[in-house]
């Protein structure tokens, strides 16, 4: 398991250190101590139902609290954890602050929300990774936490059989499965029906462009029914306007997930979101938009 740090493996092939090596190796040992210090933070963004509206769970997305340069977006940082396998830390991290994050979170009608939390390939790969998973979980399972575990495409379909029984432990264990940025990756259809995952999430890049070019709303439309039909649910992600979800509403996507219902937001924001009280006129639209 031990990993070379990056100077190592810079060093071995680049005797001169310029400028981008000293600036890698100053935030590798920022990112150390980050983690020793504990300045991770998790962002959370609601999934929605499509159909009858309604929260059905939230995704965890990672943020650094840097002290010098504030909220750090994770496609700035997490590269560098994989690389230097700093992640093997954070992943775990990630599912029991998640899991604490969300302990008294309850949904209007009294259910809890279902949490995701990313996975990195790095974490997959080790052998020990449904161990892992299983102990970051804690005794939170008894507690009646729901996890879901959002690993992406290409990871998956690599190494498939030793991954196929990683996945299917862990969903003994009542975690389920999304294969995330569905659609950007290389998924053989043979395998993909015998899969042991739950979910496909639909790129953004599709949703994105889904009501402008009429190959992104044809690809949106056969994801959706190839899911279905190997008995998957689809999230749709990076849902920004009406038109989008009007149009995933017809075409049957079960939940939604964007910037149209909220940012990711920090664990305190979330609170307040889920009061029952609240009710916004975007929420309010989804519910009755689903009667169409
Ligand atoms: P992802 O899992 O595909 O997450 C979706 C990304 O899209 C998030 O970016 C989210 O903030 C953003 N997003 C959500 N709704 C919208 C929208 O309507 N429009 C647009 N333009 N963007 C939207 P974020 O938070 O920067 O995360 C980026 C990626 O970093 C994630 O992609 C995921 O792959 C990775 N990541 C985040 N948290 C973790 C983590 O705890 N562990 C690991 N291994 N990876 C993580
Ligand atoms: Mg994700
Ligand atoms: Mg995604
Ligand atoms: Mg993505």
């Amino acid at each position: 398991k031990k990993a070379k740090s990056t100077a190592e493996r810079l060093l071995f092939y680049r005797p001169e250190i310029n400028a981008q090596v000293a600036e890698t190796l100053l935030l590798e040992n920022k990112l150390r101590k980050a983690i020793d210090q504990d300045q991770f933070v998790l962002h959370y963004q609601p999934k929605i139902h499509a159909g009858k509206g309604g929260i059905s769970g939230f995704e965890a997305l990672i943020r650094w609290q840097d002290p010098e340069s504030g909220l750090v977006p994770p496609g700035r940082f997490i590269p560098l954890l994989e690389n230097t396998h700093m992640i093997l830390e954070v992943g775990p991290w990630a599912i029991r602050k998640a899991l604490t994050d969300a302990q008294n979170w309850c949904l209007p009608d009294g259910t809890r929300p279902r949490i995701a939390v990313n996975v990195s390939p790095i974490e997959l790969q080790q052998r020990d990774f449904v161990k892992d998973v299983e102990h970051a979980m804690g005794d939170f399972a008894a507690r009646g936490c729901e996890l879901d575990l959002e690993i992406t495409e290409n990871l998956i379909m690599n190494d498939i059989d030793e991954n196929m029984k990683k996945l299917a432990a862990i969903g003994e264990m009542g975690v389920k499965i999304a294969i995330d940025d569905f659609g950007t990756g290389y998924s053989s259809l043979e395998y993909l029906a015998k899969l042991p995952v739950h979910a496909l999430k639909i790129d953004r890049s599709f949703i994105d462009t889904m009501t402008t070019n009429s190959h992104s709303m044809t690809i949106v439309s056969t994801i959706i029914s190839l899911a279905h039909a190997i008995g998957l649910t689809v999230i749709a992600e990076g849902v920004e306007d009406e038109e989008q979800a009007r149009f995933l509403r017809l075409l049957r996507c079960d939940e939604l997930q964007g910037y149209l219902y909220s940012s990711p937001m920090p664990p305190n924001a979330v609170e307040t979101f889920l009061r029952p009280e609240r009710k916004t006129k975007r929420m309010h639209h989804a519910a009755t938009a689903s009667r169409i």
